[in-house]
């Protein structure tokens, strides 16, 4: 079988010949009791970088002893691109949310002999569903391999947007020592309001790690958590997001795009938040309005906004989030940690073991099987599509 991998390149420099820590830790199962990605053997040292175009994610060996052919690029948005012409005759395409590789109705129904779509990580909105439904692609992802990576991502970002540690950071890069100036927007995040858009395995997570910094704790979610955990982080629950927007200093959103999660966050829903509030997005870019997120921190309707999810990916080099004021942006990497890289290659690896060997692929990893949503994709998606405008990626330039 050929198998196409779309990674993001290698660093600048090349690959790295060591790295800052010498072993992982090591790590049990899942906090709900899932266990970590289980494939039958690994060819690769977790802890060193995977995701790029000659990590590999650690499956040349293993593919190619198989007897399967397996093409990496990270050319993947431009008209005639490399991605597009090897998709033509692959059977299967591994592809990450952080360089996602937009399967368009058009890209699918180009590709006759695909059978799986894998998303190496979670999230499977660069993959147009409703198509992969019609056109019988199947789509899994590797659920929980970076949930935990991301909701420390985002505590990062909710104290570093609250106490303005990007502004400080740059004072002293710049050798300076303007203590007023770098104060004059800093607070404590103690006693404040911090809420959730979904409260699933990132925004529970998130809300758990968050609670010691004597918050008081929100969400909104289709489906209520037990009371137990409720009870466990004093959890106020909110039926609407409205509701939720209402009374809360932090937003941090963490539901997956679809249909129904798209612009979410408009000038309308924007208008409603408490004044000066600050929002972390590290589900996907495109839940959130370009437009209507910088004006909001143009006018100081928001104070500050943060996150590591764009749309498209790579974000056009004059994309408004790079420069508008009192932003804590990075690029997609809260869910590509070493630690996330080395479960999630994993996790592929078990995926594609199970797919040789002709056995059932755990539920928790299906988003799209025969034609219908299934497993988690069932549970969290949408039906339809959420990939238009994803064209607009092929305006990056390195
Ligand atoms: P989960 O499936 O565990 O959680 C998703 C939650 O979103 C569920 O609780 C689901 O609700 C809820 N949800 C779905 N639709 C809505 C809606 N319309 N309104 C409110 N809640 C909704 O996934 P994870 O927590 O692991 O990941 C969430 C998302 O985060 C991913 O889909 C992905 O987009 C993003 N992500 C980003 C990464 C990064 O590197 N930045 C890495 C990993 C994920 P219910 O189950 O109750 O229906």
């Amino acid at each position: 079988m050929k198998i196409l991998c779309v990674l993001y390149d290698d660093p600048k420099k090349g690959m790295p010949k060591n790295y800052p820590i010498g072993s992982l830790p090591k790590l049990g199962k899942y906090p709900d009791g899932m266990t970590m990605p289980t494939p039958k053997s690994i060819d690769f040292k977790p802890g060193e970088l995977l995701g790029c175009v000659s990590g590999e994610l650690g499956l040349r060996k293993f593919l190619e002893s198989n007897g399967h052919k397996l093409v990496v690029t990270s050319d993947k948005d431009s008209e005639g691109c490399k991605a597009d012409k090897e998709l033509i005759d692959a059977d299967i395409v591994i592809s990450q949310p952080f360089w996602p590789y937009y399967l368009t109705r058009k890209k699918i129904e180009s590709a006759k002999k695909l059978k799986m779509a894998i998303t190496a990580g979670i999230g499977s909105d660069h993959v147009d569903l409703q198509a992969a439904m019609d056109n019988k692609v199947d789509v899994v992802e590797v659920t929980y391999c970076n949930s935990r990576s991301v909701a420390e991502h985002i505590v990062m970002m909710i104290l570093s947007l609250v106490r303005d540690y990007h502004n400080q950071h740059s004072i002293v890069k710049a050798g300076g020592w303007n203590i007023a100036d770098g104060v004059q927007r800093s607070y404590d995040v103690e006693g404040m309001h911090v809420g959730t858009v979904a409260a699933g395995r990132i925004g529970l997570d998130a809300l758990r790690k968050m609670k010691p910094f004597d918050v008081h704790l929100h969400y909104f979610d289709r489906h209520k958590l037990p009371d137990s955990v409720e009870k466990e982080l004093n959890l106020t629950f909110h039926e609407s997001v409205e509701s939720l927007v209402k009374v809360c200093d932090v937003i941090t959103i963490n539901c997956p795009l679809h249909p129904e999660t798209e612009n979410l966050f408009d000038d309308k829903l924007i208008s409603k938040m408490k004044k000066g509030a600050y929002i972390v997005n590290t589900a996907r870019g495109k839940i959130c309005n370009r437009e209507a997120i910088a004006k909001a921190l143009e006018s100081g309707q928001l104070s500050g906004y943060a996150g590591d999810v764009w749309f498209p990916q790579p974000a056009p080099n004059d994309h408004i989030w790079r420069t508008m004021p009192n932003h804590g942006m990075t690029a997609h990497t809260s869910g590509t940690s070493l630690s996330a890289q080395a479960r999630y290659a994993a996790g592929v690896r078990e995926i594609l073991e199970c797919f040789f060997e002709k056995k059932p692929i755990r539920e928790p990893y299906l988003i799209v099987k025969d034609g219908q949503l299934a497993g988690m994709g069932a549970h969290s998606y949408s039906k339809g599509s959420a990939t238009g405008g994803s064209e607009e990626a092929a305006k990056y330039k390195k």
